[in-house]
């Protein structure tokens, strides 16, 4: 399981890292919600626990943030028992739990797995939803965003870069992507294909100073996923 603390508390956050990491999970810490809402769009996790106030971005923005771009990693909110928020602000802000300081760690895990397994199953449910690092093609809303960016796609535009996303690491021969976005009976010039991956690239990648969409040559082309570290 990888999990995101974001909390400003530095012993809290500490020892909760610690604690997952010895127990062979990878946990990652972020002590603002700026750095936090940062690194959940441009990594994956399987959870994110994070503290309500927080230097910077607090917590419901950042998980209001994350929903409008169509992150759905499950989120766990962390409130101080006096704190003036409640749950249900929490929840209507967009996050799936939540628990009052101070908690227990067994029962914080037990939160975790929880949210963990309800977000695998949330994964397969919404694969309408398709992302590569901070690039995201939400199928049903027919949306695109780079790092937050909204971009706006052409219909073949988006059936390709739908293909490659579904593909990502892998290339996809040329051939493929004529059949699927122009259709079988296509019988004009291959070469549209290349046309068009050269306008994908000035949208999604040029402006971005990214170089995702690579050609494999005589082959077709490949979406790298070594965008997945943290930009900017
Ligand atoms: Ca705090």
């Amino acid at each position: 399981m990888r999990v995101l603390f974001v909390e400003d508390e530095p012993r809290l956050r500490e020892a909760l890292c610690r604690g997952l990491s010895e127990e062979g999970h990878e946990a990652v810490g972020a002590g603002t919600g700026t750095e936090g809402l940062q690194l959940a769009l441009h990594q994956s996790f399987d959870v994110i626990v994070c503290d309500i106030l927080l230097p910077g971005v607090n917590g419901f923005q950042l998980v209001r943030r994350l929903r409008e771009q169509a992150v759905w990693t499950p989120v766990l909110m962390l409130s101080a028992k006096d704190g003036e928020w409640d749950e249900a602000e929490a929840l209507d802000a967009g996050a799936d739990g939540y628990i009052t300081k101070p908690f227990s760690y067994v029962v914080l895990k037990a939160h975790l797995r929880a949210l963990a397994r309800r977000g695998s199953k949330g994964a397969t449910v919404g694969s309408e939803v398709l992302r590569s690092g901070d690039l995201i093609l939400d199928l049903r809303a027919r949306r695109c965003a780079r790092g937050g960016t909204e971009v706006e796609l052409s219909q073949r535009e988006f059936s390709i870069l739908a293909e490659l996303l579904a593909h990502r690491g892998e290339a996809v021969a040329k051939d493929e992507l004529m059949r699927k976005v122009w259709g079988p009976g296509f019988a004009g010039d291959p070469n549209i294909v290349e046309v068009y991956i050269g306008y994908l690239r000035k949208k999604v990648d040029v402006p971005f100073g990214r170089h995702s969409i690579e050609t494999v040559r005589g082959y077709g082309y490949r979406l790298t996923v070594q965008d997945e570290a943290l930009h900017g």
